[in-house]
């Protein structure tokens, strides 16, 4: 097989080549290395390429294979995590000018357990500074483009996960999503991303945005690689208290199909106000394939899935200043030069280090904590996270899973989302299940009628039947295909502006 056939496989096509012997494991390295190597400039999905310890993982894995030792199910996969994620021998630097030299001491156990399934280390991918955002333009590092229309934007915050697998870099990466930074770039890169029930993952050496919203979860150009690699992710870790037990096989009925399921659709979300037109036509598309397959459509109500976004706005900062008090310049991060005492290095520090979007949310977040205003807002988002998680429980009651754009707009040109609200209001379909911590998949359907641009459809499921989920997303790729690689070529791209 070519160096340009290889890399362009999917993740369960790549482990079966390396399990049979067709290829092996260095084979695919070398290819990956290629691919990356010809894409990444006009890309840019990577804060750090490590091809020698991923020529390293894969010797170790075709020496396994030679020696008769048995392979984990991933056994020669490429794979790239976001830079939020520990990784010893690489540096973990958020996207932030802040950890720009951070040395990873540890692993993640994410991490750690794709490595163990046999997978071949690439990178660390791009992303918004500390995970604050939705198209990727807030890292040190400069933007991801997104490799389907260059002049736009990936998506955020994990783009350099999505952008990388639709650019045929890498057949499987890892993301995380506190408000939908897994499911947003997948849909805007026409890949698939899953985020997992919170608890499904560990979190341990990821470092921390929202930790009661946070959560791990792979992006593939198939289903069938997401529940391949969930096999690897789901499960207890002692080193995260709320990871849970898990051991079902994902690829279990995958391709069972939808015949007698309930899908809820939520109509006054879908056609809504603020949603484009070619969305809702791509989502209706998508909901008749299901009826197609046997699915009942069924009217379901979230009734305050509509104060998500301003309770999330109030939860995250709160949390994310408490996570982000610990880069100070002393115990981490970057430290300014010549400082006077500690009051002025810690806040020096801090100013140097921090960019604007992650300084807002600390600002708001140490607001919000307090006293006096905590009352005011802290408490009743708190409320209002309850009757989020209630409405969704309600709702599982009569469906299987629940049908819903994952974003209400293709991707948007660099600089177009320029205000910040503006930028948070586009997450409206993808906060309500952090919130609640159900699980959430984004599936690529029908491109949009007017800008050719990818649509995820988004499918939302009940907490810990994430396996049930996925074989829903199973039945919408079985109708459009699994996702493409896209041709990515510099000269198609506009300059960023
Ligand atoms: N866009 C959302 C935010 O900026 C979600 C980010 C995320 O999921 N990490 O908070």
């Amino acid at each position: 097989m070519s160096a340009r056939e290889l890399s362009g496989l999917t993740a369960t096509e790549t482990a079966r080549l390396v399990r049979t012997g067709e290829a092996s494991a260095v084979e695919v390295a070398r290819a990956t290395i290629e691919a990356i190597e010809a894409r990444e400039d006009a890309v840019h999905a990577f804060i750090q390429i490590t091809p020698e310890m991923a020529l390293q993982a894969a010797e170790r894995v075709d020496a396994d294979r030679a020696a008769g030792r048995e392979l984990g199910a991933l056994a020669g996969v490429p794979i790239g995590f976001k830079d939020n994620m520990h990784l010893v021998g690489t540096r973990t630097t958020c996207g932030s000018r802040m950890l720009e030299d951070y040395e990873s001491v540890f692993t993640a156990t994410c991490v750690q357990r794709m490595l163990d399934a046999g997978c071949v280390p690439m990178g660390k991918l791009n992303m918004d500074e500390f995970a604050f955002g939705s198209s990727t333009e807030s890292s040190y590092f400069g933007p991801t483009r997104n490799p389907r229309d260059l002049g736009r934007v990936p998506g955020g915050s994990s783009g350099g996960s999505a952008a990388a697998v639709a650019a045929g870099m890498l057949p499987l990466t890892l993301g995380s999503d506190t408000g939908g930074s897994i499911r947003q770039p997948a849909s805007f890169c026409g890949v698939v991303g899953l985020k997992p029930t919170y608890g499904m993952v560990s979190r341990y050496g990821v470092v921390a945005f929202g930790s009661s919203l946070d959560q791990v979860g792979p992006l593939a150009r198939s289903v069938d690689d997401v529940a391949l690699a969930m096999n690897a992710l789901a499960g207890r870790d002692p080193r995260d208290c709320t990871s849970q037990a898990w051991d079902r096989d994902f690829m279990a009925g995958l391709h069972d199909g939808v015949e007698g399921m309930r899908i809820g659709v939520v109509d006054g979300m879908t056609h809504a106000e603020g949603v484009d037109p070619e969305v809702m036509a791509s989502l209706d598309a998508a909901a008749q394939e299901l009826v197609a397959r046997g699915a009942t459509l069924v009217d379901v109500e979230l009734p305050h899935a509509k104060a998500a976004i301003s309770a999330y706005y109030v939860l995250a900062p709160c949390e994310a200043f408490s996570n982000l008090a610990r880069f100070d310049g002393v115990r981490y991060g970057h430290q300014c030069a010549d400082a006077r005492d500690l009051s002025d290095m810690t806040s020096r520090s801090r100013a140097e280090g921090f960019g604007p979007e992650v300084k807002r949310r600390i600002m708001l977040g140490a607001y919000l904590l307090s006293s006096g205003v905590y009352d005011r807002y802290y408490y009743p988002a708190q409320q209002v996270r309850a009757l989020i998680t209630d409405d969704y429980r309600r709702a599982f009651r009569q469906v299987d899973a629940i049908l819903m754009p994952a974003s209400p707009r293709c991707a948007f040109r660099f600089g177009e989302l320029s205000d910040p609200t503006q930028m948070y209001l586009s997450d409206m379909f993808t906060i309500s299940l952090n919130i609640a911590g159900n699980a959430g998949v984004s599936v690529p359907v029908a491109p949009g009628r007017d800008s050719g641009m990818p649509i995820g459809a988004q499918l939302i499921g009940p907490a810990f039947a994430d396996d049930r989920l996925l074989r829903v997303a199973a039945a919408l790729q079985d109708a459009y295909g699994p996702a493409s690689v896209a041709d990515v070529r510099a000269e198609k791209g506009g300059e960023l502006s």
